[in-house]
C-alpha cells in the first residue's frame, strides 16, 4: 500500500527555476481554490449593501476599509457602475456638501488619466472583478513567465 503523500513530497526536485516556478504556481492556483468560497460569501455579502447607505460617514466608512482590506488580500477589485464604463475600481466614500454629508465614488485609470465614477450618497451596485496581471504589478506584485 502506498504511502499518503504528505503535499511536500509532490513538489519534486526543485533544482531549476522552472520546477521552482511550477511548485509555487501551484500552489497558488490551490490557494486560489482555498478561497474560491470566501468570494462567493463576500459577493453575497456586497449584494445586500449595493443600493444601501448607513446612518454616519464613519460607518459607511468603517464598512467601506474593511471591504478594502479584503479586497486587497483577494487581489479582486470593485466594477464601475457608470454606464459604460465597467473598468475595475477602487471606491471611496469622501465627505459632501450635498444633502448628505457623504458620498461614494469610484476612482480608476484609463490611459495613465484619472477618472472618479458614480458619486452618489449610496453604496454603488458592488460586482467583485478579478485584477488582471498587469493591474497586480501596478501594486507591486511581480508576475512571473520568466524561467
Ligand atoms: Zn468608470
Amino acid at each position: 500500500m502506498p504511502k499518503p503523500q504528505r503535499p511536500s513530497d509532490s513538489f519534486g526536485p526543485l533544482e531549476t527555476s522552472k520546477q521552482t516556478f511550477e511548485a509555487l504556481n501551484g500552489l497558488e492556483s490551490h490557494l486560489d481554490q482555498l478561497l474560491e468560497p470566501v468570494k462567493v460569501d463576500l459577493q453575497k455579502i456586497l449584494d445586500r449593501v449595493g443600493g444601501r447607505s448607513f446612518s454616519s460617514f464613519q460607518g459607511n466608512r468603517r464598512v467601506l476599509r474593511q471591504l478594502l482590506r479584503l479586497l486587497d488580500r483577494l487581489n479582486l477589485s470593485l466594477e464601475c457602475q457608470y454606464p459604460g464604463c465597467g473598468k475595475p475600481a477602487r471606491l471611496w466614500c469622501l465627505t459632501s456638501k450635498g444633502s448628505k454629508p457623504w458620498k461614494f465614488e469610484f476612482e480608476h485609470r484609463i490611459e495613465g488619466k484619472l477618472f472618479r465614477h458614480y458619486c452618489e450618497p449610496k453604496f454603488p451596485l458592488l460586482k467583485l472583478v478579478r485584477l488582471k496581471d498587469e493591474d497586480l504589478q501596478r501594486r507591486g506584485r511581480p508576475s512571473g513567465n520568466e524561467s
